[in-house]
């Protein structure tokens, strides 16, 4: 079902370089720094249910896909806020996907699928209709021998670590379930503030009583809110945590004098600011987590740009996290310019910035990363998460950031059977990326063989101090 010169370059010279460099990468443990797994899976270890629980209903990515053709949520099993009905028999949700599995061509989603099935499943034909039964039945059974639980797929994907993303209000306990358990597997969390630090968050005042609850601090007074944060990472670090992350609309930062930073803070805790307040406040927030992060070295991603929960009726019928979050135009030059004057030139501060703005790549992020100490570059991400994306990224970037600006990749996903697909799709991006240099007389090939090896390993474990 997948060539073995997937992706690679299509003139021969190049192609058997890009094969030989990934033949000495293809085999390297995964790190997989950022992304959005669920840690009961790795602490229960109970295996995944059927074939549209793994593969469908957790997958934004997928669903999306199938909505944006008139297919309803609510057929492909996706839970309802209001308890409301929905297809519970998995087969059905199964033939609805396998029916349309067409609408996936020429994306990446579908060469991470036939990737998970075909190497993990041994499915040996291309999904559709006719194939959907036999197909449901093999993963199906596959799925209730015990080397498909969880904790073997861990193993068997070759993970030497994964960072799950948790709310300072999550207990971590699926994270201490794990580390009193016998099974060795790595599994850290990271620390992502959003619901207490984005005044337009969800119940943003309950939830930073809540923090307040939880950490024993008077979250009511400005101060006692920041040293809520303080306590509350050093119970993330406990637990593995070597990063922050930060899903904010854009990549404001601010720099506050106290008496306006305090007032900001009592404002926004009443409900009563206005949307620049909130974005200034959110800002103050990404400038105060970098200066904890000098002290306890949690490494902070600022993951901007994202105008989410943009389908208004799906986000009041389903929630958060439907696949209606719609890249916006990003500054990242005046934005981060506040926090930079503060913390820029700190080589001790790591600050890997991300975007879905792929026109500042080299306008702003690559001169940005390519000069302050304290910032790298995030690989591609999201919707360019992808064979254009990533090489996009490596074309507009390198020239100005170099390399070792960047951190390797990250898989940032939920759907658990999509790692190693998504890693080596990563993998075989780079070397063809480097095989064309080295071609093209701009590197040679040994140290292409040590980049490769950086790409995909050794800068997401430095980067992250894994
Ligand atoms: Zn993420």
């Amino acid at each position: 079902m997948m060539s073995p010169d997937r992706l690679f370059p299509a003139d021969p010279q190049s192609r058997d370089l890009a094969r030989r460099l990934y033949d000495g990468v293809s085999d390297l443990p995964i790190i997989s720094p950022h992304g959005h797994t669920d840690p009961r899976w790795y602490a229960e270890n109970q295996p995944f249910p059927d074939p549209a629980a793994l593969f469908v209903v957790p997958d934004h990515y997928v669903f999306r896909m199938l909505y944006s053709q008139g297919i309803r949520l609510e057929d492909l099993g996706i839970p309802r806020r209001d308890g409301g009905e929905r297809e519970t028999d998995p087969r059905r949700i199964w033939r609805i996907f396998a029916e349309n599995y067409h609408l996936f061509r020429g994306t990446p989603t579908r060469m991470w699928l036939d990737h998970a099935f075909s190497t993990l499943f041994g499915v040996k034909e291309r999904l559709s209709a006719e194939t959907a039964d036999d197909t449901y039945d093999l993963i199906a059974a596959k799925l209730q021998n015990p080397e498909f639980r969880p904790r073997a797929l861990f193993e068997r994907f070759n993970i030497e670590v994964i960072a799950t993303t948790e709310s300072p209000l999550d207990d971590l306990r699926h994270h201490d379930v794990i580390a009193a358990s016998d099974w060795d597997g790595r599994v850290v969390t990271a620390y992502r503030p959003d619901p207490v630090a984005d005044p337009d968050f969800e119940g943003f005042a309950d939830n930073v009583r809540r923090f307040g609850d939880l950490t024993g601090y008077d979250t009511q007074t400005w101060e006692g809110y920041l040293e809520a944060h303080r306590g509350r990472r050093a119970y993330f670090r406990a637990r593995g945590a070597t990063s922050s992350d930060h899903g904010h609309p854009s990549a404001q930062t601010s720099d506050l004098p106290l008496p306006e930073a305090q007032s900001l803070f009592q404002r926004v805790l009443s409900g009563r600011q206005s949307a620049e307040e909130s974005e200034i406040f959110r800002g103050q927030i990404l400038t105060e987590m970098a200066k904890m992060s000098l002290d306890d070295g949690l490494v902070m991603q600022i993951h901007p740009g994202s105008s989410r929960n943009h389908n208004h009726r799906l986000f009041k019928h389903f929630g958060r996290d439907m696949g209606a979050d719609i890249p916006t135009a990003t500054d990242y030059v005046k934005a981060l310019k506040p926090l930079l004057d503060r913390f820029g030139n700190e080589a001790g501060l790591t600050i890997i910035l991300f975007t879905l703005d792929e026109t500042a790549y080299s306008r702003e992020l690559a001169p940005l990363a390519g000069h302050y100490p304290c910032l790298r570059l995030g690989p591609a991400w999201w919707f360019y998460d992808s064979p254009e994306g990533m090489r996009r990224y490596r074309e507009l970037v390198t020239e100005t950031a170099g390399f070792y600006n960047t951190v390797g990749f990250n898989d940032d996903t939920r759907a658990f059977p999509s790692i190693p697909a998504r890693h080596d799709m990563a993998r075989r991006v780079d070397c063809a990326f480097l095989a064309d240099l080295v071609i093209s007389g701009r590197l040679d090939e040994d140290e292409a063989h040590e980049l490769a090896n950086d790409l995909a390993y050794g800068l997401a474990k430095r980067a992250y101090n894994l």
